[in-house]
């Protein structure tokens, strides 16, 4: 329950009433709040006071959102903080490149404060886990990928996966609720350097679907971003 406690929140975002029900809602939670509505005091305040995570905004004055998530990225001392994108209906290229630079998630306007805390924790709790080594078996109910094996299994039947599609499939079970792009998807389970299309992305992915059967609504198609693996079996 204090899982929260001390764990700072940095809220860049220039609408002042939106950035109030933010503030208002994560301090309700535990967690500490600091705002603003410039960019560029937004990455002072990122490199000064090292918050765990930030909610970013992507149009801002100083400074966009994307160049804040840039700039944090290519820095060692911030690279690690967890970015969670605030993001306008119909920005999906941004979307995209935000995620491809390394945000974590995204919420789009307008959320619920339910939404919103829950994206928050979800990140944080996946911050954590992340660091776990990537052995042994992984359970995401009725699925059971069995990493050093190289088997899958859906209800307790074994079914044959192409090295790429086991690839794909790994990468989304491991990190459930996270949405990949089709981009990181090529980096992550078919290799860079190895020349593939986005469309090529989709086709693994329907054939990986397929042959999860009853199991294939664990992988959602995010429109216009890429895919997800759903958290705790789709059931919460
Ligand atoms: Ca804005």
């Amino acid at each position: 329950m204090n899982e929260t406690k001390g764990t700072r929140i940095l809220v860049v975002e220039d609408e002042p009433d939106l950035r109030e029900v933010i503030r208002y809602n994560l301090q309700g939670e535990g967690f500490e709040l600091i705002g603003t509505g410039d960019g560029e005091e937004g990455w002072r305040l990122v490199r000064e006071q090292h918050p765990q995570l930030v909610l970013l905004d992507l149009m801002l004055p100083g400074m966009d959102g994307l160049e804040i998530c840039r700039r944090m990225k290519e820095d060692e001392a911030t690279r690690g903080i967890a970015v969670i994108m605030v993001t306008a209906r119909g920005e999906e290229s941004d979307i995209v490149l935000g995620l491809e630079l390394g945000a974590d998630d995204y919420v789009t306007k307008p959320f619920s404060p339910r939404e919103l805390v829950a994206r928050v924790k979800a990140v944080l709790r996946r911050d954590r886990r992340e660091g776990e080594a990537a052995t042994g078996r992984l359970v995401a109910d009725p699925i059971v990928i069995d990493r050093d094996r190289h088997e899958v299994k859906v209800d307790d039947r074994r079914i044959d996966l192409t090295p790429t599609e086991f690839r794909l499939l790994e990468a989304l079970a491991t990190s459930p609720g996270r949405v990949f792009t089709r981009e990181q998807l090529i980096r992550q389970a078919i290799g860079e350097g190895v020349v593939v299309t986005e469309r090529n992305v989709d086709v693994h992915i329907k054939s990986l679907r397929k042959k999860l059967g009853d199991a294939r609504g664990l992988i959602e198609t995010i429109r216009g971003v890429g895919y997800r693996f759903l958290e705790d079996g789709g059931k919460a």
